[in-house]
């Protein structure tokens, strides 16, 4: 009998799972790969370079996450690199700045400085505080950049929270095996099964039972660290209303693009990343944060079914303004986020309230926003 098991091992599931480890529960990390990270995919096409496929900022705001690190001085933590996000505009890069209208700020900011959040998804609050010119030439495009899908939708009260900062980390970090090898070092010590995929769950009069392809295991306490459709299939053998809401919480698919290249072929000066606009991407993310001599990568993050793979290839390669012949090493892979709504800010509550008297607790980038920090901060405060 353990005393937790945790289903999934995101940035969610393993912030539980090394929390609860360190305090000296018996522990059980469930992951249906064959990695830790979820999300958080470093890939690494050849000794000595990696890109990230998934989340390439961690801040230092991301508190719950830095209580984890091993290192309290955060010596293990790279500072990025200050390289910035651009437009393109006629193959150069634009300033975002250059696409900001004072006037337009001006005619709308001084009237809404008290707006509040609460309620309101990211296009209305916006357009509120800075005009719809601004937000569809610049906010639009830059919020779906940061989202990796249409941003007009996501709840203004998860975007950009204000959080307390640790000082003695860097402000935006990596580490010297990407955001994976830093989430994998946390979950050290943790006992984790690899390609385990968990099939459903069963109330059980000492706790619940956690049903693998084969086997059943028992556990006083679950923590389901999946994606929302995935938690919504676990949870229908627990309480099949509240699965059957949970799994009509809209998914977007995100159509990753990686290429790796030598620096010498690329045209397009350092950068953080690009912002896709009306083109096919939402964003090409690059890792010249953290500069290498020799090679240079881009995480395009596409559109869902807009371009075939070699479409992806000539954009790719159009943008970087060389040919797909430089291109030294591709991967594609589909990332999924759930997309966020001011009714999902409702429903988290709802579903906290739902489950405070079982053994469930759901953790998960659908219940306190999508970034890393705010996943982990939310399994910290509801999953221990
Ligand atoms: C392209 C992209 C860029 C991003 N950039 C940033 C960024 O720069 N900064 C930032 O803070 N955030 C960023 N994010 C958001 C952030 O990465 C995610 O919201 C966060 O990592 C989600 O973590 P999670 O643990 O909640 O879920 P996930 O990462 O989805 O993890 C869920 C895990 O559950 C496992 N699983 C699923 N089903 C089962 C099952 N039945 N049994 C066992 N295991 C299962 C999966 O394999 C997976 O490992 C980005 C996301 C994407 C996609």
């Amino acid at each position: 009998m353990y005393d937790i098991i945790i289903i999934g091992g995101g940035v969610s599931g393993i912030g539980v799972a090394a929390r609860a480890t360190r305090a000296g529960k018996n522990v059980l990390l469930l992951e249906a790969g064959d990695r830790l990270g979820g999300c958080v995919h470093t890939w690494q096409p050849t000794a000595g370079f990696w890109l990230e496929m998934g989340a390439h900022t961690a801040y230092n705001s991301y508190g719950a996450l830095l209580a984890l690190n091993g290192d309290p001085g955060f010596g293990n933590l790279i500072p990025r690199a200050k390289v910035s996000y651009y437009f393109l505009a006629d193959g150069r890069v634009q300033s975002p700045f250059a696409r900001l209208s004072f006037l337009d700020a001006l005619r709308h900011l001084p009237f809404n400085l008290g707006l509040k959040k609460t309620g309101l998804d990211v296009a209305t609050y916006f357009t509120r505080l800075l005009g719809a010119g601004n937000w569809s030439k610049l906010l639009a495009p830059a919020f779906a950049a940061v989202l990796s899908q249409p941003a007009g939708p996501y709840p203004a009260a998860w975007l950009f929270k204000r959080k307390q900062r640790e000082k003695a980390a860097p402000r935006k970090f990596t580490h010297a095996a990407g955001l994976q090898g830093w989430l994998t070092d946390l979950a050290a010590g943790v006992t984790v099964r690899y390609g385990c995929r968990v099939e459903g769950l069963a109330n059980d009069a000492d706790g619940v039972l956690v049903r693998l392809a084969g086997e059943t295991l028992s556990t006083r306490q679950v923590v389901i660290a999946t994606p929302p459709d995935v938690a919504a299939t676990l949870l229908a053998g627990i309480d099949p209303a509240l699965a059957a809401r949970l799994s009509q919480t809209p998914m977007a698919e995100i159509e990753t693009y990686a290429v790796v290249l030598p620096a010498a072929t690329v045209k397009l000066p350092p950068v953080a990343g690009l912002i896709g606009g009306d083109d096919a991407y939402f964003s090409a993310v690059s890792r010249d944060y953290l500069p290498h001599p020799e090679w240079r990568g881009f995480a395009f993050h596409f559109k869902p079914g807009l371009l075939d793979e070699a479409g992806k290839r000539r954009k790719a390669a159009e943008v970087l303004g060389c040919t797909p012949n430089d291109f030294a090493f591709e991967q594609s892979k589909i990332n999924r986020l759930p997309a966020l709504t001011p009714a999902s800010v409702v429903f988290a509550a709802e579903l906290d309230a739902r489950l405070a008297k079982t053994p469930i607790r759901l953790a998960g980038n659908y219940l306190n926003g999508l970034s890393l920090g705010d996943a982990a901060q939310y399994a910290a405060d509801h999953c221990q």
